[in-house]
């Protein structure tokens, strides 16, 4: 058995998280519930940033709150000295109202709307990452009309395809993000905003995917990049500031994953900018990543309870679990994988093989195919693991099931950050026609 962060097993046998026994936090807050063994997420914070501080580099590890964004979770990324990306009106309203200094957000989006951007403009964020035409002549257009500047990156797609899942792909050529590298839009699009005197180029900002387990992805788009900087460092005199080479840095969800560490990730990267700039002679710019899955990915748990069970003959064993893909939509939608223990006998035997089913009217929602665990009783609670990013954000009210709660675990201590969703919360927006 493989746990994570400060999961263990404690005295009486159970599944304890950051020193609070899982059993108990079921009993006390219900099923499903995430939970978030909160010194795993400062760990994984400080394994990103500590090589930057360590190499004496200017940058910024910034937060994708996509992943999981709530009040507490940006209060804890700015506790851990983080930057913050948001890539919606939500996610920056959630952060304002989290009191995160809007210096250190950034904005992303392939189709920000012009009142998500007069927010960014009237809250100060640190920068907005552009990502096509239409939004350059937009933002420039309210830039004067509110007579004020904004700091910018241009984000490119350097035409490099990461080893992962296609539908999280986003650096490859036929993407709907970005300018293209190669095909001279990034480089209109460059001359465009230098032109402008209301906006401030910082730099690039590229992505090249999501769950990826290697570096030579990165260092490969760092090479593109780093050529046609080349480029236009000679022929318009621009040199970035900034460079920021986004998030996707893998996790490990099953014993099929191999994760590299964050500051492996952070080391490779940083030499390989140094290598560049020595060649091209050019000044260091400032490093930013984006980590959204890595911070608080294998940093999750979903405890739910065990309910029925149907038997196939000589096909399988159904073991239906009191969510699914309203809390955890990722095995539906990408073919996720996940491992999972019960929480009262996490090492007990297994004893045979189950599929863990949700409760949702949809034969594709299953959290697990084919997981081996001990004999199952009414008493059971499944824990399912590193379900910390885009679980909770991609939660859903299908079937009109309430989303659970969210609880931090840290030092023994249970604390919690996000209330159930109750049945009024469901119909709170529907109007009556009686
Ligand atoms: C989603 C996203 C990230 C974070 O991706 P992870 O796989 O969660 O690390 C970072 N930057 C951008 C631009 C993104 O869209």
């Amino acid at each position: 058995m493989y746990f994570y962060g400060t999961t263990g097993v404690n005295k009486q046998g159970n599944l304890e998280i950051g020193g609070v026994d899982a059993i108990e936090l079921a009993d006390k807050y219900g099923t499903p519930l995430y939970v978030y063994d909160v010194a795993l997420i400062r760990e994984r914070a400080r394994g990103f940033r500590q090589t930057f501080l360590d190499q004496g580099m200017k940058a910024q590890v910034a937060y994708a709150s996509k992943a999981f964004s709530t009040i507490a979770m940006i209060q804890l990324a700015e506790e851990e000295g983080l930057s913050l990306d948001v890539v919606s009106g939500g996610e920056l309203y959630t952060a304002i109202t989290a009191g995160f200094p809007t210096e250190r957000i950034h904005f992303h989006g392939n189709n920000k709307s012009r009142d998500e951007l007069i927010m960014a403009l009237d809250h100060g964020i640190g920068c907005i990452v552009v990502d096509n035409f239409y939004e350059l002549d937009l933002l420039k257009t309210l830039c004067l009309e509110k007579n004020t500047t904004i700091k910018i990156l241009l984000r490119v797609t350097p035409g490099i395809e990461a080893h992962t899942h296609d539908y999280i792909l986003t650096g490859q050529e036929d993407s709907k993000f970005g300018f293209d590298l190669q095909n001279g839009q990034a480089e209109s699009a460059l001359k465009e905003a230098l032109r402008s005197e209301c906006l401030e180029v910082l730099g690039l900002h590229c992505h090249i995917g999501s769950q990826i387990f290697e570096t030579t992805g990165f260092l490969l788009a760092t090479q593109k990049i780093f050529e046609k900087m080349n480029r236009w460092k000679n022929e318009i005199s621009f040199e970035a500031k900034v460079l920021n080479l986004g998030g996707g840095f893998g996790i490990r969800y099953t014993k099929e994953d191999e994760p590299i560490r964050p500051s492996q990730y952070v080391d490779e990267i940083i030499k390989e900018v140094k290598k560049w700039i020595q060649i091209y002679e050019m000044n260091l710019p400032e490093i930013w990543i984006e980590p959204g899955r890595s911070l608080v990915g294998d940093a999750g748990i979903t405890l739910y309870r065990v309910g029925s069970q149907k038997e196939v003959p000589n096909v399988r064993k159904y073991l239906a679990v009191d969510g699914g893909m309203s809390d955890n939509i990722r095995p539906a939608l990408y073919q996720a994988k996940y491992e999972a223990v019960l929480a009262n006998k996490p090492l007990e035997k297994p004893t045979e093989t189950v599929s863990i089913a949700g409760k949702c009217c949809e034969s594709g929602d299953m959290l697990i195919w084919d997981l081996p665990l001990p004999a199952q009783g009414q008493e059971d609670i499944l824990a399912v693991f590193c379900t910390g990013a885009y679980g909770y954000s991609m939660a859903n009210n299908y079937n009109r099931i309430p989303r659970p709660p969210v609880v931090f675990v840290e030092n023994g201590q249970d604390r919690i950050v996000v209330k159930r969703e109750s049945y009024e919360d469901l119909v709170r927006l529907d109007l009556s026609l009686k």
